[in-house]
């Protein structure tokens, strides 16, 4: 916890202030100068930030600021939020839309990949920004906001295309709208007979807990079934706050899945990666996909190699729960989707046995009828 959050904003963790998401959204932090009130920063590092911010908006919540340790120059809270200089170096493999969604968007605001789920972006704001984004290219325009007549023009193409059965509402983060905003959005979707779930992706449970208040709640379970996905990436994220946000959103019947990306020097290694993803279950939070690092302008400094995240889930397979163990996955660059990447256990397979190895790495068969 750190305390100069608090002796800056000049209130308490009890303080209504604090409590409120609408106070917590409205004081983040956004400029080198008031983040070296809260953390210590070097004038080398002010200046880095600065530059940083022309490519990228800087945001972070009163909340999330006091998790970061103010004296660790490596903090992976810090290292998630605040700008690095890595950030302007951009590769030549690297792109501003690695994953080709604005070619696989039939209409402005939908990306349409799978036969039956779409991506519905509804807003480009964030609680927090995160400095691994991968939709960079449009998040972080706050002054953006859907119009009713592009809102109306997603809804008419989910309602024709009689194959979705799955809206997946994401941006930005769809929490930072008002429950009134996400309710015309959810309550239009509802009305589509063919939508069978509706999911929402949402960070707000990290980065600005308050947000997950009793009105919104009983307003999403008005609309079930409803799943969450957020985006918890270390153990430290979760705190007591951001623990009773999760239990109130499966409380309230909502199954509450996460998706971690892999992050050099942040969580590639075992130890870390079984810590969070045994606390999430603890918090009845599903582990869902560990992401490998997309091709995204100016995160190169954030990728692991392939094997990092095959040992990984190497050292969890049979050791841990398997409900505490994601899927693996590679977001193929050029729009290929989602492939799953997994350790391999066969040893060999025809028509008379497959030979396979258990996690402890013991030989065994399996005859084929
Ligand atoms: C990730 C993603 C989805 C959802 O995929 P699931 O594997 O069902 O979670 C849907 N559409 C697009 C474009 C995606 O990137
Ligand atoms: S919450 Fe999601 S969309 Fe927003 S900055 Fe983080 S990764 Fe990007």
């Amino acid at each position: 916890m750190n305390d100069r959050v608090f002796s800056y904003y000049g209130i308490n963790k009890d303080s209504p202030e604090w409590r409120d998401w609408k106070w917590q959204y409205e004081n983040r932090i956004t400029t080198a100068s008031e983040l070296s009130k809260i953390i210590t920063l070097n004038e080398q590092e002010m200046q880095d930030i600065s530059s940083c911010l022309k490519g990228f908006r800087m945001a972070i919540t009163p909340y999330f600021a006091s998790l970061i340790d103010p004296d660790d120059r490596v903090c992976p809270i810090k290292m998630q939020a605040v700008p690095s200089i890595n950030e302007t170096h951009i590769h030549p493999w690297e792109n501003r839309d690695p994953l080709n969604e604005e070619s696989a968007s039939p209409v402005p605001n939908v990306v349409h990949r799978y036969p039956d789920r779409v991506l519905f972006l509804v807003t480009r704001q964030c609680a927090t920004y995160c400095r691994h984004c991968i939709r960079k290219r449009h998040v972080g325009e706050e002054d953006f906001v859907i119009s009713e007549e592009e809102k109306n023009n997603a809804i008419k193409y989910i309602s024709e295309t009689k194959q979705i059965r799955d809206v997946l509402i994401s941006g930005g983060d769809p929490l930072t709208m008002s429950d009134n905003a996400l309710e015309d959005i959810i309550s239009k979707l509802r009305a589509i007979d063919h939508v069978d779930i509706i999911r929402i992706g949402t960070r707000i449970p990290v980065t600005m807990p308050m947000r997950i208040t009793p009105g919104l709640l009983a307003m999403l379970r008005r609309y079930h079934p409803i799943w969450i996905n957020t985006h918890f990436n270390h153990p430290r994220e979760l705190a007591p706050d951001a623990v009773a946000a999760c239990e109130s959103i499966v409380d309230a019947g909502i199954p509450l899945g996460n998706q971690s990306v892999l992050l050099r020097n942040i969580n590639d290694d075992a130890d870390t990666m079984k810590e969070l993803l045994l606390k999430l279950v603890k918090a009845r939070i599903r582990p869902y996909y560990i992401y490998q690092c997309d091709l995204c302008e100016g995160i190169g400094h954030f990728r692991t190699k392939v094997e990092t995240g095959i040992e990984i889930l190497k050292s969890l397979n049979g050791y841990i729960s398997g409900l505490a163990v994601p899927k693996f996955v590679i977001d193929a660059p050029g729009g290929g989707g989602k492939i799953p990447i997994n350790p391999d256990y066969v040893v060999s397979l025809d028509d008379e046995k497959i030979v396979m190895l258990n996690y402890l790495g013991d030989a065994y068969a399996y005859p084929q009828p």
